[in-house]
């Protein structure tokens, strides 16, 4: 199990086949304004892969992607809506199809409001995660030990998380509904490019 950074671009070949969990780090949680700084990925098999972009990247990394817009590979996120919206924007791809773990927990968690990943993790996994480094600076010149092993603790346990999380929908009977959630993902995170973030528009109230 390793941590590996990279610069631009995640090296090809370094994933095996099949889901691949993914987290952003930005400047900040408004996406135009707060440039994308970290891509974290990892197939679950034990490493992590850190994508960096410095300040003024072109943002051309074709072999991460290939991984992210590949149709055949599920992208495991948490509150993918945030992160879609910042891979959409800043690397120009839909980074579908989707599996959102906060999603799932919501839907089949409903004895509880605690629906963050360390709560989920800790509930689910028995693992406990660290959120010191959450609201960090992102976009300095070298990225410390901490913030790395943050990052990467944020994609590491996903894959199990889902695992859980697939089991206890078909439980509940809510598979189909969580994937029409899923699904309409990509077009939620474009809503909130567009302009409509917190609006819902699904709701009686007009404006
Ligand atoms: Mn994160």
């Amino acid at each position: 199990m390793a941590v590996h950074l990279h610069e631009d671009d995640l090296p090809a070949g370094v994933l095996a086949p099949g889901p691949v969990a993914v987290d952003t780090e930005t400047m900040g949680l408004i996406t135009p304004r707060d440039r994308l700084c970290l891509v974290q990925i990892s197939d679950g098999r034990g490493d992590e892969h850190l994508v960096r972009f410095k300040p003024g990247s072109d943002f051309a990394a074709p072999n991460l992607k290939a991984v992210l817009a590949d149709p055949d590979r599920v992208k495991l996120f948490h509150f993918a809506r945030f992160d879609l919206a910042a891979i959409e924007h800043y690397l120009g791809v839909t980074a579908a199809p989707v599996f959102c773990t906060k999603i799932a927990s919501k839907l089949v968690r409903t004895y509880t409001d605690r629906h963050g990943l360390k709560d989920l993790v800790r509930e689910l996994l028995g693992k406990e995660l660290s959120k010191q480094q959450q609201s960090s600076d992102w976009g300095g010149a070298e990225l410390s030990e901490a913030q790395r092993d943050y990052a990467a603790s944020d994609v590491r346990y996903l894959h199990a998380a889902h695992a859980i999380l697939v089991e206890r929908l078909a439980r509940e009977n809510r598979t189909e509904l969580a994937q029409a959630c899923f699904d309409f993902l990509p077009h939620r995170a474009a809503l909130d490019l567009a302009g409509w973030p917190e609006h819902d528009i699904f709701s009686h109230e007009s404006a």
